[in-house]
């Protein structure tokens, strides 16, 4: 973790919990991080939970993200949530682009770029998600499937927008598996995902980007993976549902902890 940015991790929910579980839950990660100083939480429920956690969680320091939005503000369009309605709900983030989205349901990066920059346009923070397959790995292209999704979710923003935004780099074969990337294979991401912001929007505009990582995120292995340079909190799904896993991982990943 690079001084000046403070960590920042995102608990993302997926499809669990009734709107009293997730109260619950987001209760006791607030009573958990709330003396904590030194780093940023966020719990994202089911959008139907959205409004109720982010009423429990009004007072702070938790903050509430969605899981997703649509890229238009109002109109005829079934199903969809605006990011205006996501920030009357209460939201500060939303998860985009997520692997499960993407292979689940389609999400190209042109999409994710227009939800992106509809989410800055309304004051929320996009947490945009990139990262390869297994079969992109194997065949040695990691670097280039992230560089372009990146590339995409980030087209015609500046380095104002810039600000407004959090990377988490998510290998799709670690999501859900219990397969961690290795210290190596995330470094090297981060490190690629940071120099292309660099190059993209200046150093002052890149150095101040949160770079999280997600996939697999556990207790045991948060203190390595945060210790790299380019890793500044993680997004974590499974072991977020569980408010100890969830703690342990935001308290370790600190290195003043033991
Ligand atoms: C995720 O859903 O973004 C994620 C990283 O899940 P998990 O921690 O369960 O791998």
């Amino acid at each position: 973790m690079a001084s000046g940015r403070r960590p920042f991790f995102c608990g993302n929910w997926k499809l669990n919990g009734s709107i009293a579980e997730s109260l619950a839950l987001a209760t006791d990660v607030r009573n958990g991080v709330a003396t904590l100083r030194d780093v940023d939480v966020a719990v994202g429920p089911s959008f139907t939970a959205l409004y109720a956690v982010a009423k429990r969680l009004e007072d702070g320091p938790v903050t509430v993200a969605a899981q997703d939005c649509f890229w238009e503000e109002k109109g005829a369009f079934t199903g969809e949530v605006s990011p205006a309605q996501l920030v009357d709900a209460g939201c500060k983030h939303v998860i985009l682009g997520h692997s499960e989205r993407r292979q689940l349901f389609g999400e190209l990066d042109a999409a994710v770029n227009l939800k992106a920059r509809a989410a800055i346009r309304a004051g929320l923070t996009p947490i945009i998600c990139v990262g390869e397959t297994l079969a992109e790995r194997d065949a040695g292209e990691t670097i280039g499937r992230v560089q372009a999704q990146l590339d995409g979710a980030l087209a015609d923003m500046d380095d104002t927008a810039l600000e407004r935004v959090v990377i988490a780099y998510e290998p799709v074969w670690a999501i859900g598996t219990g397969r961690n990337a290795t210290p190596a294979q995330a470094g090297e991401a981060h490190a690629h995902i940071r120099s292309r912001l660099r190059q993209w929007f200046g150093g002052p505009a890149a150095d101040q980007c949160h770079v999280i990582y997600g996939g697999s995120v556990k207790p045991d292995n948060i203190r390595d993976l945060s210790a790299l340079p380019d890793v500044d909190g993680a997004l974590v799904g499974g072991a977020s549902l569980d408010v100890r896993s969830f703690f342990d991982i935001v308290t370790r990943s600190r290195p003043a902890a033991v």
